[in-house]
């Protein structure tokens, strides 16, 4: 039967083989009635969104979708990874829709950062990526704040939009989307989950109390960020669990930095200055002579200079290096995307290089702090 293949609930195509992408079911799931999938399912039985997710075009194409709709986008990004988790081509597929940005993590932040400070870099950052947001709510979802300030925003704009929420993999999605749920629907009731008629969304559909609906979109999968690549063991590794504590290092042009094994920064040119890393406090910090630094790499990567183990390492991309000229007067971060950044602190010009697994987003940007 034709529609046997379908979730009565997100109209997403079912398939049996991967718990994280959409459409998932158990195989004896098959006999229940009505046939959903199982992120439907937890939906609907716990009130509990969990994480599916998708390749970049095909998000893409579930986006093209909310143009039609009288939507309002709130699009979760992760403080720590802003430009690996940013979807810089959001604004041309969601039409005039209004979109709200939540920027998420705050707690990774060192606690006497300046808020107002990010809150304006954040906003010049999302306006250089070409986004066009109506609001900035700063959250952290591990912490429980700034969520009465995100409800509140979604209740000015919403009017009778219903409410999508689109975000990269890892930026607290799920977290937050159970949030609303509990702030909006009665929990003593079970959930419906109803199905757009007609079309193949592959966006779990969540009615809320007062007719509107929050609609859950797949994670979208960057393959330019670090958290992408690694293993699930490496992933604890380089996503901080708690504030970061920024590490100050004095440099002399010919030195370099490893963090443990996922990358260098080099110090190639300039005079002696300071550089701030901003990492996972599990993430071993090794300053040694660049000349040094290919030999080193080539004789310990995984053991000195590990994680990741060697087997894990193997199943990364090749290493390739990313060189910057930084001139004088200018304020930035060296930023790896799901790694962290490098702060050059005196704007007294400098050439550094970055070296990393091919692929991932390495850049400079406006000094975040
Ligand atoms: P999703 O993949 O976007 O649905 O994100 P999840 O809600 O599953 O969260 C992804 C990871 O980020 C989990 O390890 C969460 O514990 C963590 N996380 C979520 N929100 C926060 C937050 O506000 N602060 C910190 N430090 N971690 C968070």
């Amino acid at each position: 039967r034709e529609d046997a293949l379908h979730c009565s609930g997100c109209g997403v195509k079912l398939q049996g083989e991967d718990s994280s992408k959409p459409g998932y079911i158990p195989t004896q799931a098959l006999e229940r009635e009505p046939i959903i999938c199982q992120r439907c399912f937890r939906i609907k039985n716990y009130n509990e969104a969990s994480s599916v997710t998708v390749e970049q075009s095909e998000f893409l194409r579930l986006l093209g979708q909310i143009a039609e709709k009288k939507a309002l986008v709130v699009h979760i990004v992760d403080l720590f990874d802003f430009q690996g988790s940013v979807i810089s081509g959001l604004q041309r597929f969601i039409g005039n829709n209004p979109v709200l940005l939540a920027v998420n993590k705050t707690d990774l932040l060192p606690k006497v950062s300046n808020w107002n400070k990010i809150r304006n870099w954040v906003q010049k950052e999302a306006k250089d990526m070409g986004l066009k947001i109506e609001d900035v709510i700063l959250c952290s979802a591990k912490q429980n704040s700034g969520f009465d300030r995100l409800l509140d925003a979604v209740v000015r704009h919403r009017g009778n939009r219903d409410v999508y929420v689109v975000g990269a993999t890892n930026v607290g999605k799920s977290t937050l989307i159970n949030r609303l749920i509990r702030e909006y629907s009665d929990l003593d009731q079970e959930l419906t989950v109803s199905r757009y008629p007609g079309t193949t969304l592959d966006m779990v559909h969540i009615p809320l109390d007062d007719g509107g609906a929050i609609i859950d979109t797949p994670g979208i999968v960057y393959p330019s960020r670090y958290s992408e690549l690694v293993s699930a063991q490496d992933l604890g590794i380089i996503m901080p669990d708690k504030s970061l504590k920024p590490a100050v290092y004095q440099l002399n042009e010919g030195q370099t930095i490893f963090f443990s094994g996922f990358g260098r920064f080099d110090f190639i040119q300039g005079e002696r200055q300071s550089f701030t890393c901003f990492n996972s406090s599990r993430i071993k910090l090794h300053r040694t002579k660049l000349e040094r630094a290919d030999e080193l790499f080539a004789d310990h990567a995984g053991e000195l200079l590990a994680p990741p183990s060697r087997d894990n390492l193997e199943k990364l991309p090749e290493w390739t290096r990313h060189e910057f000229k930084i001139a004088k007067g200018q304020k930035v971060d060296v930023f790896i995307s799901g790694l962290g950044w490098v702060k050059v602190n005196n704007d007294m010009g400098a050439v550094i290089a970055v070296h990393v697994p091919k692929g991932i987003k390495v850049m400079l940007r406006p000094s975040l702090i």
